[in-house]
């Protein structure tokens, strides 16, 4: 469960209207002005001009929208998300991989991590049990994290939710967040490379590459040489899968810190469960306590308010 919100003006709003009418549903919320559903997204949007996707889907069809050069009337900009050619014998090349997690979940940061393998490591670290991490659990993604930690060069940034929250609210979306972060870590492992080249760098893909450039065009220093984008990246060369489980690890890490402090274990995702833990979380701490747990911009933070208001009465 994916997902992502992103800002549109009254012009884009009706444009986003047009392209999803055939997908329309009906969805009595406060403030939702349209709501539609399509093969594996959920599209909410709001008066206040926000508009909401969730499901599977969501990062592909919020990249749509999330481009700063509004396209010709009446044409949105294309559903497919444009992946590089890719070198022949990919899997096998020295490559930094680079992908994120968090961004769906209500509780807890947004952490990315760019990782290095280079062509003589890569047995080593599957032998050191590297899958795609889609099919790995917690457990075993933190039981080797230490090791993959020793054998490669990487960098892992946790962007926690009080930082997360200040630049949502600046109008950040989280394609510009994922974007910065993925620029940063890579900028990080190439300075601890020291002049050491990869063959390429892997990016698991979450916009198109002119999107992640334009979110990056205020950076003083984008990193663009041999840089790829690719969708299940992390089938793709185990650079990109140790860095998706450093990236997982840092993540259940800061998780267990806030659950700590939340005083019960925080959910994952942005579901049922989450809204009643942040309800009661709501009732026990406050609200400025829950928010500084949060992603509070999704829609979960309303419906905590709401939950909790019934159960004051
Ligand atoms: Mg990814």
């Amino acid at each position: 469960m994916s997902n992502n919100v992103v800002v549109l003006d009254a012009a884009r709003m009706k444009e986003l209207q047009a392209y999803y009418q055939s997908d329309k549903v009906t969805r009595k919320a406060p403030g939702v002005v349209f709501a539609a559903k399509t093969a594996d997204a959920s599209i909410t949007a709001y008066k206040s001009g926000k508009v909401l996707f969730q499901g599977g889907g969501a990062s592909m069809e919020a990249a749509k929208w999330e481009s700063a050069a509004a396209p010709a009337p009446g044409q949105p900009k294309k559903a497919v998300r444009h992946a590089d050619a890719l070198p022949d014998q990919l899997s096998s090349l020295s490559v930094i991989g680079s992908d994120e997690t968090g961004t769906g979940d209500f509780f807890g940061p947004v952490t990315v991590c760019a990782c290095y393998v280079r062509a003589d490591q890569i047995a080593l670290v599957e032998e050191l049990g590297v899958k795609d991490s889609k099919q790995l659990t917690n457990p075993y993604m933190r039981s080797i994290a230490p090791d993959l930690k020793r054998a490669l060069t990487y960098s892992v940034l946790t962007l926690k939710n009080e930082k997360y929250n200040t630049v949502q609210q600046k109008g950040w979306s989280q394609g510009k967040i994922k974007a910065l972060l993925h620029n940063q870590a890579i900028r990080h492992v190439l300075r601890k490379l020291d002049g050491e080249h990869p063959d390429c760098i892997l990016i698991d893909q979450f916009a198109e590459r002119g999107v992640y450039y334009n979110h990056l065009k205020a950076e003083p220093e984008i990193v663009r040489e041999n840089v790829l984008f690719a969708t299940k990246a992390e089938g793709l060369h185990v650079a990109v899968a140790a860095a998706s489980i450093i990236a997982r690890v840092a993540f259940l890490d800061e998780m267990d810190r806030l659950s700590k402090l939340a005083g019960r274990t925080l959910p994952k995702g942005a579901g049922k469960k989450v809204d009643e833990t942040a309800a009661a979380i709501l009732l026990a701490k406050g609200e400025s306590f829950l928010k500084s747990i949060t992603k509070w911009h999704f829609a979960n933070a309303k419906k905590a308010a709401v939950l909790a208001a019934k159960k004051r009465g």
